[in-house]
């Protein structure tokens, strides 16, 4: 597990708001979505003044993300214990009937697409309402109702891209192994070719399990 996503800028918030006397280490799996309503100016006092509120992330209008947590530890953003326990913060700058800009997507669908494979349990997928929340859903825990994040993420658009994106680098990877392959046989049966079966053998016997690729090359 990693706790720094290598995208973002890292802005540490206080040590003091993080964790709970009960616990102290993220147990669940997903992410809470939230809207600053206001400038990432103003989010940033509010993170490192005394108000007990803290989160993970901040997407800002411009630019690259801001980490400030361990996505391991415990903020201070959901509400309560039950969410805060189970979910990564990611607060996102502007305010409501704002639309997120394009960079902010784009930094949404980077970050989720690694929280997916990288949080402290593994995700089942992007799904809403299971690994994808709004601030305002977490009423099933205890916490205050709320309007954020004002219906500002654009879900769908969201989901999709973090789909393509996962499609793209699996097809990616599969074309780089194939290639692999292919360049292994190339060089065994050269090597067979050229009256070289010794060599040939050692390197299948050493390449093998590496490969995973049968030892008899026709
Ligand atoms: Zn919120």
């Amino acid at each position: 597990m990693l706790d720094w996503y290598p995208g973002a800028v890292v802005l540490l918030g206080p040590a003091s708001k993080a964790g709970y006397p009960s616990v102290s280490v993220r147990d669940g799996r997903g992410a809470v979505l939230h809207s600053m309503e206001g400038g990432l100016a103003a989010a940033h006092g509010v993170l490192s003044g005394p108000a007990q509120s803290s989160w993970h992330f901040s997407n800002p209008k411009v630019g690259p993300l801001e980490q400030h947590y361990a996505i391991s530890r415990i903020t201070w953003h959901g509400g309560s214990l039950g969410a805060n326990r189970r979910y990564v913060g990611i607060e996102h700058e502007g305010v409501a009937g704002e639309p997120l800009t394009a960079s902010q997507i784009e930094n949404d669908v980077a970050l989720l697409g690694w929280l997916a494979e990288n949080d402290v349990q593994p995700w089942s997928g992007l799904i809403r309402l299971d690994t994808l929340w709004e601030h305002n859903e977490m009423t099933r825990y205890g916490s205050k109702a709320t309007a954020c994040p004002s219906g500002r993420i654009p879900w769908q658009e969201v989901i999709d891209m973090v789909t393509i994106d996962y499609v793209a680098r699996a097809a990616a990877e599969a074309a780089q192994k194939k290639a692999d392959q292919n360049a292994y046989r190339s060089r065994i049966a050269g090597l067979i070719l050229s009256g070289d079966g010794e060599t040939a053998y050692r390197e299948m016997q050493a390449l093998r399990k590496f490969t995973g690729l049968p030892l008899v090359v026709v």
